[in-house]
């Protein structure tokens, strides 16, 4: 198979040719290779599949909100072609059967790469640990992801099996105890008169995953990043040579806690939207390197679940489909350029997780591609989105760039029409 379009990798940039056989790259370059050309994609770009290490498709035990299946399609709308998917699941996913039986339904539906996130503690409830020697094989990394260990004396030895079996710690940074509220505790919170969240609930744990990262040399990833404090706690870490690195979700990118003043349920996520302030730091620490990648948080809920007053609702956006998408609203607003936030869902993340293969443009690497007109729009609606999930604040909205086919070694998942 040969693709001709506007390459954006890693490795090879501007128009050429990719010829792809058994599910790999064979070539990569501007000169066209003898045979017929199968995809044109002139005036298109042809980027890495994206990996997005932040997920949740909610089955086991929520499959009104999302399915392997569903979430699946979903992932391949929105160009990704590897997720990670947190335990979050009930069962949780803190024992070998439960991850073999997600593994076994992604590979039955045969579309984007599922992997795994194992739980750090039992059922996620920060008490006991679950055999990180018996998981390891099976996952990417641990995480309680929707919460993390409470105990200091817990979440240490966590990081000190982490190590020992050479896997990252992926860590929901939030103190409980501080936590508890609606959004951002500040001035719009204030003035909306919706309860608060403290930044102190996340970046007093940041500081303490930094730590616990320097005491045992294990690599704590620490999970959507939305505060200036944590920026600046996670960019003197790194600075200080602890090995952590951080991520941040699309959305945290787009809104701010002053968009609430809808008190829509769609914008209740957690950690809250940022203020002003932490979003100018987040941008800050993608230019610099601090935060290494962009993640979706996908969090597909019924409508039911979301279809109430915000203090009720359950919190989380879905979010795999518009993630692409929003690269280049934040590529605009911000202007950074496309291809810097491009390599924080391709080449960065396959790093961080070590997996080979993925997240370049590059002969020997899996073909898994994504064609994308950056110039055409999309309207999100109830129909357009593929995930059971519709909470997403940009239900309605139009958005720039359209994913016209997503390929996974070198197999076409999804083709627009
Ligand atoms: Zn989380």
């Amino acid at each position: 198979m040969i693709i001709k379009g506007e390459i954006l990798s890693k490795s090879f940039k501007g128009n050429g040719y990719i010829v792809i056989k058994d599910g790999l790259i064979k070539s990569v370059g501007r000169e066209k290779p003898k045979g017929s050309v199968d995809i044109d994609a002139e005036d298109k770009l042809v980027i890495p599949g994206l990996i997005d290490m932040h997920a949740h498709f909610r089955e086991p035990g929520y499959e009104h909100r999302e399915t392997i299946e569903t979430g699946s399609k979903a992932a391949a709308h929105g160009g990704v072609t590897t997720v990670v998917l947190m335990p979050n699941t009930n069962p949780a996913l803190d024992n070998l059967e439960t991850i073999k039986y997600v593994k076994k339904r992604a590979e039955e539906i045969g579309l984007v790469d599922v992997l795994i996130a194992g739980a750090i503690t039992k059922g996620r409830k920060g008490k006991e640990l679950t055999n990180f020697k018996k998981l390891a094989e099976y996952v990417v990394g641990f995480s309680d992801d929707g919460t993390t260990p409470q105990s200091f004396k817990i979440f240490l030895e966590a990081a000190k099996l982490a190590k020992s079996v050479n896997k990252p710690i992926l860590d929901h940074a939030e103190i409980e105890e501080l936590s508890g509220g609606s959004m951002r505790e500040g001035n719009f919170s204030r003035l909306y008169g919706i309860s608060g969240i403290p930044d102190v609930a996340e970046s007093i744990a940041v500081a303490r995953d930094v730590e616990v990262a320097r005491y045992t040399a294990a690599h704590i990833h620490i999970q959507h990043l939305s505060t200036k404090a944590s920026v600046e706690i996670v960019r003197e870490g790194k600075k200080r040579g602890i090995p952590v690195s951080a991520e941040v979700t699309h959305h945290h990118l787009i809104f701010k806690d002053e968009d609430l003043k809808d008190r829509s349920p769609f914008k209740k996520v957690n950690p809250p939207l940022p203020r002003e302030e932490d979003q100018e730091e987040l941008i800050k620490g993608l230019l610099d390197g601090t935060i290494e990648v962009i993640a979706s948080d996908h969090a597909p809920y019924s409508l039911e679940e979301k279809s109430v007053d915000i203090e009720k609702a359950p919190f989380g956006i879905s979010g795999i489909e518009t993630l692409l998408s929003s690269l280049i609203l934040i590529s605009k607003r911000h202007e950074i350029p496309f291809e810097v936030l491009l390599e924080k869902v391709t080449c960065n993340p396959a790093k961080l997780l070590n997996l080979p293969l993925k997240g370049d443009i590059k002969p020997g690497y899996k073909a898994d591609i994504v064609i994308l007109d950056p110039d055409k729009e999309w309207r999100v609606t109830e129909k357009s989105l593929f995930s059971k999930g519709k909470n997403t604040p940009f239900l309605g909205k139009r958005l720039p760039g359209v994913v016209e086919m997503t390929l996974k070694e070198g197999k076409i998942l999804y083709r627009g029409d």
